[in-house]
């Protein structure tokens, strides 16, 4: 007889790699200051709001087929350097020099984030200085998008938008002019309050989301 096919089986994954499940996703959030700026003490009141519009956004896009939770490390880590040192010569396109300095830090004082108990595990790193950038297992994005008040009701998508390049998503608009290749969280609508965006059908596709 047969075997019955097994075509309807699939499960999220990360882009290119279907054997890094995204069934279940944690996101271990660190607030992170350089040794010569003063905290902030608002953050953590600030930063439950974000994390759960990302969530619900999270479920709705993969319609229920993973699980987006975070976990929050309640101390302030103060760095064991000062800002010029983060931040590098240059600071444009989110600051990599900064996603770098950061997580090479914080694996050594903290450890480096586990993949091996079945959950996807990612860093959110609310940076205390400029910052907007994601990939491999960390995403750093600037406190700024919390505080002020023009940026924060997009925060939480940029903050989507920078977990979407851990998941392997690319940019979906120019880097010349910034012109949107696309209307969805990683062209537009990372610019836009979460509610009103959405992951395009080909980044489902690419996530193995059906
Ligand atoms: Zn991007």
């Amino acid at each position: 007889m047969p075997v019955p096919s097994v075509e309807g089986v699939s499960r999220p994954h990360v882009v290119d790699d279907s054997s890094i499940g995204l069934d279940r996703i944690r996101l271990v959030v660190v607030y992170f200051v350089p040794a010569d700026v003063i905290p902030w003490e608002g953050w953590r009141e600030r930063i439950v709001p974000a994390l759960q519009e990302m969530e619900a956004f999270h479920r709705l896009q993969f319609r229920g087929s993973s699980e987006l939770v975070h976990e929050i490390y309640t101390e302030t880590i103060v760095g064991e350097r000062d800002s010029a040192f983060y931040d590098g010569s240059d600071t444009a396109r989110g600051n990599p020099h900064a996603w770098e300095a950061v997580r090479e830090e914080l694996n050594r004082r903290l450890g480096a984030l586990r993949q091996d108990d079945g959950a996807f595990d990612a860093r959110l790193v609310l940076f205390e200085g400029v910052g907007a950038v994601g990939g491999v297992d960390q995403i750093l994005v600037s406190s700024g998008y919390l505080q002020s008040p023009v940026e924060m009701p997009r925060a939480s998508a940029v903050f989507y938008h920078e977990l979407g390049h851990v998941f392997g998503l690319k940019d979906a608009y120019t880097y010349e002019h910034g012109a949107p290749l696309d209307e969805d969280i990683m062209g537009l609508g990372r610019n836009r309050p979460i509610g009103q965006t959405y992951l395009s059908e080909k980044a489902k596709k690419e996530l193995g989301i059906r």
